[in-house]
Protein backbone atom coordinates (compact mmCIF):
# COMPACT_ATOMS: atom_id res chain seq x y z
CA UNK A 1 0.00 0.00 0.00
CA UNK A 2 1.84 3.21 -1.45
CA UNK A 3 0.40 6.08 -0.88
CA UNK A 4 1.05 9.07 -2.94
CA UNK A 5 2.82 11.84 -0.76
CA UNK A 6 1.01 14.52 -3.00
CA UNK A 7 -0.40 15.85 0.74
CA UNK A 8 2.23 18.48 1.70
CA UNK A 9 1.43 17.90 5.52
CA UNK A 10 2.26 13.98 4.84
CA UNK A 11 5.52 15.26 2.67
CA UNK A 12 6.32 17.32 5.43
CA UNK A 13 6.10 14.16 8.17
CA UNK A 14 8.22 12.41 5.90
CA UNK A 15 11.23 14.62 5.57
CA UNK A 16 11.12 16.18 9.06
CA UNK A 17 10.44 13.55 11.68
CA UNK A 18 11.11 10.21 13.34
CA UNK A 19 8.16 8.55 14.55
CA UNK A 20 8.25 6.47 17.44
CA UNK A 21 7.83 2.76 17.56
CA UNK A 22 7.64 3.10 12.78
CA UNK A 23 9.51 1.57 10.53
CA UNK A 24 11.48 4.98 9.44
CA UNK A 25 12.34 3.87 5.89
CA UNK A 26 8.33 2.11 5.29
CA UNK A 27 7.60 5.13 6.90
CA UNK A 28 9.11 7.21 3.91
CA UNK A 29 7.89 5.29 1.73
CA UNK A 30 4.26 5.11 2.20
CA UNK A 31 3.42 8.25 4.29
CA UNK A 32 1.30 8.76 7.73
CA UNK A 33 -2.07 7.65 8.07
CA UNK A 34 -3.13 11.66 9.59
CA UNK A 35 -5.86 11.95 12.04
CA UNK A 36 -7.49 14.67 11.99
CA UNK A 37 -10.56 15.03 14.53
CA UNK A 38 -12.54 12.76 17.19
CA UNK A 39 -15.63 11.92 17.89
CA UNK A 40 -17.01 9.37 20.84
CA UNK A 41 -15.08 5.64 19.56
CA UNK A 42 -14.29 7.06 16.06
CA UNK A 43 -10.91 8.94 14.70
CA UNK A 44 -11.54 10.76 11.35
CA UNK A 45 -8.28 11.13 8.43
CA UNK A 46 -7.47 14.15 6.88
CA UNK A 47 -9.62 12.97 3.74
CA UNK A 48 -12.60 12.87 6.46
CA UNK A 49 -12.82 8.60 6.38
CA UNK A 50 -13.55 7.31 9.82
CA UNK A 51 -12.04 5.00 12.00
CA UNK A 52 -13.51 2.96 15.07
CA UNK A 53 -10.67 3.93 17.56
CA UNK A 54 -10.04 0.01 18.54
CA UNK A 55 -7.08 0.89 20.72
CA UNK A 56 -8.66 3.59 22.23
CA UNK A 57 -5.64 5.51 20.84
CA UNK A 58 -2.58 4.08 22.73
CA UNK A 59 -4.75 1.86 25.22
CA UNK A 60 -5.63 5.32 26.85
CA UNK A 61 -8.68 7.48 25.90
CA UNK A 62 -11.46 5.81 28.62
CA UNK A 63 -13.78 8.86 27.80
CA UNK A 64 -13.77 9.00 24.29
CA UNK A 65 -12.07 11.51 21.63
CA UNK A 66 -14.68 14.84 22.20
CA UNK A 67 -15.54 14.83 25.96
CA UNK A 68 -16.02 18.66 26.47
CA UNK A 69 -16.20 18.56 29.82
CA UNK A 70 -12.35 17.80 30.05
CA UNK A 71 -12.22 20.61 27.65
CA UNK A 72 -13.74 23.07 29.47
CA UNK A 73 -11.54 21.83 32.96
CA UNK A 74 -8.16 22.25 31.00
CA UNK A 75 -9.37 25.80 29.33
CA UNK A 76 -10.44 27.04 32.89
CA UNK A 77 -7.21 26.11 34.62
CA UNK A 78 -5.18 27.14 31.85
CA UNK A 79 -6.70 30.88 32.41
CA UNK A 80 -6.48 30.23 36.24
CA UNK A 81 -2.99 28.89 36.73
CA UNK A 82 -1.17 27.23 33.49
CA UNK A 83 1.10 26.00 35.47
CA UNK A 84 3.08 25.86 38.71
CA UNK A 85 5.26 23.26 40.60
CA UNK A 86 5.47 21.11 43.44
CA UNK A 87 9.06 21.52 44.04
CA UNK A 88 10.42 22.72 47.75
CA UNK A 89 7.30 22.64 49.28
CA UNK A 90 5.04 24.29 46.42
CA UNK A 91 1.82 22.93 45.88
CA UNK A 92 -1.06 23.87 44.06
CA UNK A 93 -4.65 22.67 44.32
CA UNK A 94 -5.16 20.50 41.08
CA UNK A 95 -2.07 18.22 42.08
CA UNK A 96 -3.66 17.74 45.74
CA UNK A 97 -7.02 17.47 44.77
CA UNK A 98 -6.32 14.45 42.40
CA UNK A 99 -3.60 12.87 44.67
CA UNK A 100 -6.79 12.45 47.16
CA UNK A 101 -9.20 11.06 44.41
CA UNK A 102 -6.56 8.63 43.66
CA UNK A 103 -5.89 7.49 47.35
CA UNK A 104 -9.42 7.26 47.95
CA UNK A 105 -9.61 4.91 44.48
CA UNK A 106 -6.90 2.65 44.99
CA UNK A 107 -7.07 -0.61 47.63
CA UNK A 108 -5.26 -0.18 50.96
CA UNK A 109 -2.15 0.08 51.53
CA UNK A 110 -1.74 2.63 48.88
CA UNK A 111 -2.03 5.91 50.36
CA UNK A 112 0.61 8.46 49.19
CA UNK A 113 1.19 9.77 45.36
CA UNK A 114 4.08 10.91 43.45
CA UNK A 115 2.92 12.76 39.87
CA UNK A 116 5.17 11.88 36.43
CA UNK A 117 4.08 12.82 32.84
CA UNK A 118 4.30 9.26 31.81
CA UNK A 119 4.57 5.97 32.57
CA UNK A 120 8.15 5.44 31.69
CA UNK A 121 9.40 7.96 33.72
CA UNK A 122 6.68 7.05 36.72
CA UNK A 123 8.87 3.64 36.42
CA UNK A 124 12.04 5.48 36.61
CA UNK A 125 10.74 7.02 39.71
CA UNK A 126 9.31 3.80 41.37
CA UNK A 127 13.08 2.19 40.68
CA UNK A 128 14.89 5.40 41.94
CA UNK A 129 12.37 4.88 44.85
CA UNK A 130 12.68 1.39 45.95
CA UNK A 131 16.87 1.92 45.74
CA UNK A 132 16.51 5.16 48.04
CA UNK A 133 14.21 3.45 50.58
CA UNK A 134 17.02 -0.21 51.15
CA UNK A 135 19.31 2.35 51.43
CA UNK A 136 17.51 4.18 53.25
CA UNK A 137 16.96 0.83 55.72
CA UNK A 138 20.70 -0.19 55.51
CA UNK A 139 20.08 -2.94 52.82
CA UNK A 140 21.60 -1.54 50.23
CA UNK A 141 22.60 -4.70 48.72
CA UNK A 142 18.89 -5.08 47.78
CA UNK A 143 18.18 -3.57 44.54
CA UNK A 144 17.24 -6.22 42.02
CA UNK A 145 14.06 -6.34 39.71
CA UNK A 146 12.77 -9.33 38.69
CA UNK A 147 10.10 -8.67 35.85
CA UNK A 148 8.79 -11.14 32.91
CA UNK A 149 9.80 -11.74 29.46
CA UNK A 150 6.99 -9.83 26.86
CA UNK A 151 6.45 -7.25 29.45
CA UNK A 152 6.30 -3.79 29.07
CA UNK A 153 7.16 -1.08 31.39
CA UNK A 154 8.32 1.97 28.99
CA UNK A 155 11.32 3.19 26.93
CA UNK A 156 13.63 5.32 29.17
CA UNK A 157 16.81 3.61 29.98
CA UNK A 158 15.79 2.16 33.24
CA UNK A 159 11.76 1.32 32.51
CA UNK A 160 13.41 -0.02 29.19
CA UNK A 161 15.37 -1.83 31.52
CA UNK A 162 12.30 -3.60 32.57
CA UNK A 163 10.60 -4.16 29.43
CA UNK A 164 11.15 -7.53 28.50
CA UNK A 165 10.98 -7.05 24.55
CA UNK A 166 13.42 -7.54 22.27
CA UNK A 167 13.00 -4.75 19.83
CA UNK A 168 13.56 -2.26 22.99
CA UNK A 169 16.93 -3.83 23.98
CA UNK A 170 18.61 -4.63 20.91
CA UNK A 171 21.16 -2.08 19.47
CA UNK A 172 20.15 0.30 22.67
CA UNK A 173 22.81 -1.83 24.91
CA UNK A 174 19.55 -2.36 27.72
CA UNK A 175 18.85 -3.50 30.10
CA UNK A 176 21.16 -1.80 32.48
CA UNK A 177 19.87 -2.44 35.24
CA UNK A 178 19.83 -5.45 37.51
CA UNK A 179 16.81 -7.23 36.68
CA UNK A 180 16.08 -10.55 35.38
CA UNK A 181 13.38 -11.23 32.97
CA UNK A 182 10.79 -14.79 34.08
CA UNK A 183 8.80 -16.75 31.93
CA UNK A 184 6.00 -14.88 30.54
CA UNK A 185 2.58 -16.24 31.32
CA UNK A 186 1.16 -17.20 28.84
CA UNK A 187 -0.42 -20.45 28.85
CA UNK A 188 -1.44 -20.71 25.28
CA UNK A 189 2.40 -20.23 23.96
CA UNK A 190 4.17 -21.64 26.79
CA UNK A 191 2.21 -24.02 29.25
CA UNK A 192 4.01 -27.45 28.70
CA UNK A 193 2.08 -30.41 26.86
CA UNK A 194 -0.79 -31.41 29.65
CA UNK A 195 -0.03 -28.66 31.98
CA UNK A 196 -3.31 -27.54 33.69
CA UNK A 197 -3.40 -23.73 33.93
CA UNK A 198 -2.78 -24.01 37.90
CA UNK A 199 0.22 -26.35 37.06
CA UNK A 200 1.52 -23.74 35.04
CA UNK A 201 0.89 -21.14 37.15
CA UNK A 202 2.65 -22.68 40.52
CA UNK A 203 5.37 -23.87 37.95
CA UNK A 204 6.32 -19.80 36.97
CA UNK A 205 6.04 -19.34 40.67
CA UNK A 206 9.08 -22.34 41.25
CA UNK A 207 10.88 -20.33 38.90
CA UNK A 208 10.33 -17.22 40.67
CA UNK A 209 11.35 -18.97 43.91
CA UNK A 210 14.60 -20.22 42.29
CA UNK A 211 15.51 -17.08 41.04
CA UNK A 212 15.51 -15.40 44.69
CA UNK A 213 17.52 -17.93 45.89
CA UNK A 214 19.84 -18.27 43.48
CA UNK A 215 20.45 -14.63 43.80
CA UNK A 216 19.52 -14.43 47.24
CA UNK A 217 16.56 -13.27 48.75
CA UNK A 218 18.47 -10.23 50.39
CA UNK A 219 19.39 -8.56 46.70
CA UNK A 220 16.39 -8.91 45.31
CA UNK A 221 14.35 -5.91 45.67
CA UNK A 222 10.60 -5.62 43.71
CA UNK A 223 8.44 -7.68 41.08
CA UNK A 224 7.51 -5.36 38.84
CA UNK A 225 3.99 -6.75 36.54
CA UNK A 226 1.26 -5.59 34.59
CA UNK A 227 -2.15 -7.18 35.74
CA UNK A 228 -2.30 -8.54 32.11
CA UNK A 229 0.23 -8.13 30.16
CA UNK A 230 -1.19 -5.62 27.41
CA UNK A 231 1.45 -4.08 24.88
CA UNK A 232 3.62 -7.56 25.11
CA UNK A 233 0.11 -9.55 23.19
CA UNK A 234 -2.65 -9.09 25.53
CA UNK A 235 -1.72 -12.14 27.46
CA UNK A 236 -3.88 -12.87 30.97
CA UNK A 237 -2.04 -14.37 33.91
CA UNK A 238 -3.21 -18.20 34.42
CA UNK A 239 -5.48 -18.87 37.42
CA UNK A 240 -3.42 -18.40 40.90
CA UNK A 241 -0.35 -16.71 39.50
CA UNK A 242 -0.91 -13.29 41.35
CA UNK A 243 -1.58 -15.29 44.58
CA UNK A 244 1.64 -17.49 43.92
CA UNK A 245 3.37 -13.85 43.44
CA UNK A 246 2.46 -12.55 46.03
CA UNK A 247 2.84 -14.96 47.84
CA UNK A 248 6.42 -15.41 47.33
CA UNK A 249 7.01 -11.30 47.93
CA UNK A 250 5.51 -11.40 50.60
CA UNK A 251 7.86 -14.66 52.37
CA UNK A 252 11.19 -12.76 50.93
CA UNK A 253 10.42 -9.25 51.88
CA UNK A 254 10.22 -8.35 48.24
CA UNK A 255 8.31 -5.18 47.28
CA UNK A 256 5.50 -6.12 44.45
CA UNK A 257 4.81 -3.48 41.81
CA UNK A 258 1.69 -3.42 39.99
CA UNK A 259 1.72 -1.62 36.52
CA UNK A 260 -1.46 -0.37 36.06
CA UNK A 261 -0.71 1.89 33.01
CA UNK A 262 -3.29 0.13 30.51
CA UNK A 263 -4.97 -2.02 33.73
CA UNK A 264 -6.01 1.08 35.98
CA UNK A 265 -9.45 2.86 35.74
CA UNK A 266 -11.63 0.01 34.34
CA UNK A 267 -9.84 -1.56 31.45
CA UNK A 268 -10.57 -4.91 32.92
CA UNK A 269 -14.12 -4.30 34.22
CA UNK A 270 -12.62 -3.72 37.50
CA UNK A 271 -11.58 -0.44 39.25
CA UNK A 272 -7.84 -1.99 38.96
CA UNK A 273 -5.98 -4.90 37.59
CA UNK A 274 -5.05 -5.85 40.83
CA UNK A 275 -8.25 -6.23 41.74
CA UNK A 276 -10.00 -8.25 38.98
CA UNK A 277 -7.27 -10.73 39.49
CA UNK A 278 -7.47 -10.29 43.83
CA UNK A 279 -4.11 -9.61 44.71
CA UNK A 280 -2.68 -6.27 47.18
CA UNK A 281 0.70 -4.63 45.80
CA UNK A 282 2.84 -2.38 47.58
CA UNK A 283 3.12 -0.01 44.81
CA UNK A 284 1.39 0.96 41.82
CA UNK A 285 2.14 2.51 38.93
CA UNK A 286 -0.76 4.44 36.38
CA UNK A 287 -1.22 6.93 33.54
CA UNK A 288 -3.12 6.49 29.94
CA UNK A 289 -6.80 6.28 31.38
CA UNK A 290 -6.14 8.60 34.29
CA UNK A 291 -6.27 11.54 32.13
CA UNK A 292 -7.50 9.63 29.10
CA UNK A 293 -4.78 10.89 27.58
CA UNK A 294 -5.88 14.04 26.76
CA UNK A 295 -2.91 15.66 28.80
CA UNK A 296 0.56 13.50 29.70
CA UNK A 297 0.08 12.31 33.71
CA UNK A 298 1.26 9.39 35.02
CA UNK A 299 1.87 8.76 38.83
CA UNK A 300 3.53 6.16 41.38
CA UNK A 301 0.85 5.04 43.72
CA UNK A 302 2.81 3.83 47.06
CA UNK A 303 2.28 2.93 50.91
CA UNK A 304 3.00 4.67 53.95
CA UNK A 305 5.56 2.31 54.95
CA UNK A 306 7.91 2.84 51.56
CA UNK A 307 7.02 6.74 52.48
CA UNK A 308 8.11 6.98 55.77
CA UNK A 309 11.11 4.72 54.67
CA UNK A 310 11.81 7.58 52.03
CA UNK A 311 10.60 10.24 54.62
CA UNK A 312 12.92 9.27 57.43
CA UNK A 313 16.12 9.72 54.74
CA UNK A 314 15.21 13.16 53.31
CA UNK A 315 15.26 14.27 56.58
CA UNK A 316 18.99 13.33 57.47
CA UNK A 317 19.73 14.20 53.55
CA UNK A 318 17.93 17.18 53.62
CA UNK A 319 15.93 16.87 50.37
CA UNK A 320 14.00 14.07 48.34
CA UNK A 321 17.08 14.65 44.62
CA UNK A 322 14.34 13.84 42.32
CA UNK A 323 11.50 15.05 40.85
CA UNK A 324 10.26 16.68 36.97
CA UNK A 325 9.53 20.21 36.50
CA UNK A 326 6.19 19.23 35.67
CA UNK A 327 5.45 16.54 38.18
CA UNK A 328 1.65 17.22 39.23
CA UNK A 329 0.93 20.03 36.42
CA UNK A 330 -1.87 21.80 37.54
CA UNK A 331 -4.20 21.36 33.57
CA UNK A 332 -2.56 17.55 33.62
CA UNK A 333 -4.24 16.85 37.14
CA UNK A 334 -7.54 19.04 36.82
CA UNK A 335 -8.46 17.26 33.94
CA UNK A 336 -7.14 13.74 35.69
CA UNK A 337 -10.04 14.32 38.22
CA UNK A 338 -12.90 15.44 35.56
CA UNK A 339 -11.69 12.41 33.70
CA UNK A 340 -11.98 9.92 36.82
CA UNK A 341 -15.03 12.02 37.97
CA UNK A 342 -16.81 11.20 34.51
CA UNK A 343 -15.49 7.41 34.82
CA UNK A 344 -17.53 7.02 38.50
CA UNK A 345 -20.50 9.12 37.09
CA UNK A 346 -21.01 7.03 34.07
CA UNK A 347 -19.81 3.79 35.87
CA UNK A 348 -17.55 3.02 32.84
CA UNK A 349 -16.10 0.37 34.96
CA UNK A 350 -19.39 -1.50 34.98
CA UNK A 351 -20.05 -0.49 31.07
CA UNK A 352 -16.20 -1.84 30.31
CA UNK A 353 -17.68 -5.37 32.56
CA UNK A 354 -20.61 -4.97 30.78
CA UNK A 355 -19.30 -4.60 27.24
CA UNK A 356 -16.22 -6.71 27.98
CA UNK A 357 -18.03 -9.78 28.54
CA UNK A 358 -20.11 -8.99 24.89
CA UNK A 359 -16.76 -8.16 23.40
CA UNK A 360 -15.75 -11.31 24.32
CA UNK A 361 -18.27 -13.44 23.59
CA UNK A 362 -18.09 -11.77 20.16
CA UNK A 363 -14.56 -12.47 19.59
CA UNK A 364 -14.77 -15.89 20.69
CA UNK A 365 -16.90 -16.57 17.73
CA UNK A 366 -14.01 -15.70 15.38
CA UNK A 367 -12.06 -19.09 17.08
CA UNK A 368 -13.77 -21.14 14.21
CA UNK A 369 -11.88 -18.76 11.71
CA UNK A 370 -9.03 -20.51 9.74
CA UNK A 371 -6.38 -18.12 10.75
CA UNK A 372 -7.22 -17.60 14.51
CA UNK A 373 -5.24 -19.47 16.84
CA UNK A 374 -6.18 -17.79 20.18
CA UNK A 375 -8.87 -15.23 21.03
CA UNK A 376 -7.91 -14.19 24.59
CA UNK A 377 -8.66 -11.01 27.15
CA UNK A 378 -10.74 -9.96 29.92
CA UNK A 379 -12.83 -6.35 30.29
CA UNK A 380 -12.43 -4.38 27.10
CA UNK A 381 -8.78 -5.40 25.87
CA UNK A 382 -8.22 -8.33 24.04
CA UNK A 383 -5.80 -10.14 21.43
CA UNK A 384 -6.52 -12.31 18.69
CA UNK A 385 -3.52 -14.30 17.64
CA UNK A 386 -3.14 -15.42 14.21
CA UNK A 387 -1.34 -18.85 13.18
CA UNK A 388 -0.76 -20.47 9.97
CA UNK A 389 -1.96 -23.99 12.00
CA UNK A 390 -4.47 -24.18 14.02
CA UNK A 391 -3.66 -27.76 15.58
CA UNK A 392 0.71 -27.20 16.02
CA UNK A 393 0.02 -23.51 16.86
CA UNK A 394 2.76 -23.14 14.21
CA UNK A 395 3.16 -18.89 14.12
CA UNK A 396 3.45 -17.33 11.03
CA UNK A 397 6.60 -16.64 10.86
CA UNK A 398 8.81 -13.43 9.11
CA UNK A 399 7.98 -11.43 12.01
CA UNK A 400 4.54 -10.09 12.53
CA UNK A 401 3.84 -10.17 8.68
CA UNK A 402 0.16 -11.85 8.70
CA UNK A 403 -0.51 -9.00 11.50
CA UNK A 404 1.11 -6.52 9.44
CA UNK A 405 -1.83 -7.50 6.71
CA UNK A 406 -4.38 -7.26 9.28
CA UNK A 407 -3.67 -4.46 10.52
CA UNK A 408 -4.03 -2.85 7.12
CA UNK A 409 -6.90 -4.83 6.15
CA UNK A 410 -8.68 -3.35 9.31
CA UNK A 411 -7.77 0.19 8.49
CA UNK A 412 -8.87 -0.31 5.23
CA UNK A 413 -12.49 -1.63 6.82
CA UNK A 414 -12.76 1.36 9.00
CA UNK A 415 -10.87 -0.03 12.28
CA UNK A 416 -7.41 0.88 14.08
CA UNK A 417 -6.06 -1.98 15.45
CA UNK A 418 -2.96 -2.89 16.97
CA UNK A 419 -0.75 -5.49 15.56
CA UNK A 420 1.80 -7.54 18.13
CA UNK A 421 3.55 -10.04 15.85
CA UNK A 422 0.88 -12.02 14.39
CA UNK A 423 -1.61 -10.87 17.47
CA UNK A 424 -4.19 -8.17 16.16
CA UNK A 425 -4.81 -6.16 19.92
CA UNK A 426 -8.53 -4.90 20.52
CA UNK A 427 -8.39 -2.01 23.55
CA UNK A 428 -11.70 0.72 22.86
CA UNK A 429 -12.65 3.44 24.44
CA UNK A 430 -14.37 2.76 27.64
CA UNK A 431 -17.49 4.27 26.82
CA UNK A 432 -18.50 1.85 23.82
CA UNK A 433 -22.10 0.63 23.65
CA UNK A 434 -23.38 -2.77 22.51
CA UNK A 435 -24.27 -1.63 18.63
CA UNK A 436 -20.42 -0.24 18.63
CA UNK A 437 -19.15 -3.71 19.72
CA UNK A 438 -20.98 -5.20 17.36
CA UNK A 439 -19.80 -2.65 14.28
CA UNK A 440 -16.51 -3.32 15.44
CA UNK A 441 -16.72 -7.31 15.53
CA UNK A 442 -17.86 -7.13 12.43
CA UNK A 443 -15.25 -4.78 10.67
CA UNK A 444 -12.64 -6.98 12.24
CA UNK A 445 -14.14 -10.23 10.74
CA UNK A 446 -14.28 -8.66 7.25
CA UNK A 447 -9.80 -7.68 7.84
CA UNK A 448 -9.69 -11.46 8.94
CA UNK A 449 -11.23 -12.64 5.32
CA UNK A 450 -8.92 -10.19 3.58
CA UNK A 451 -5.80 -11.21 5.00
CA UNK A 452 -7.14 -14.86 5.02
N1 LIG B 1 3.78 0.59 31.60
C1 LIG B 1 2.86 -0.01 30.82
C2 LIG B 1 2.13 -1.21 31.36
C3 LIG B 1 2.57 0.47 29.55
O1 LIG B 1 1.68 -0.16 28.77
C4 LIG B 1 3.26 1.63 29.09
C5 LIG B 1 2.97 2.18 27.76
O2 LIG B 1 2.27 1.60 26.97
C6 LIG B 1 4.22 2.21 29.93
C7 LIG B 1 4.45 1.68 31.18
C8 LIG B 1 5.02 3.39 29.46
O3 LIG B 1 4.22 4.52 29.41
P1 LIG B 1 4.67 5.78 28.51
O4 LIG B 1 4.54 5.39 27.09
O5 LIG B 1 3.71 6.85 28.94
O6 LIG B 1 6.07 6.11 28.90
Amino acid sequence: MVKQLSNSLAHTDVSKTLHPYTDARAHERQGPLIIDRGKGIYVYDDAGKEYIEGLAGLWSVAVGFDEPRLVAVASAQMAKLPYYHTFSHKAQEPSIRLAEKIVGMTPAPLSRVFFTSSGSEANDTMIKMVWYMNNALGRPKKKKFLARNRAYHGVTVASGSLTGLPNNHTDFDLPIIPVTHLTCPHFYRFAHTGETETEFAARLVAEAEAVILQEGPETVAAFIGEPLMAAGGVMPPPAGYWQGIAALCRKYDILLVADEVICGFGRLGAAFGCEHYDFTPDIMIVSKQLTSSYMPLAAVIFSQKVYDAIADNTAKIGTFGHGFTASGHPVATAVALENLEIIEERDLVGNAARMGRILQTRLGELSEHPLVGEVRGAGLIAGIELVSDKKTRRPFGAAGKLGAMAFVAAQNHGLIVRAIGDTIALCPPLIINEDQVHELVARLSDALDDAA
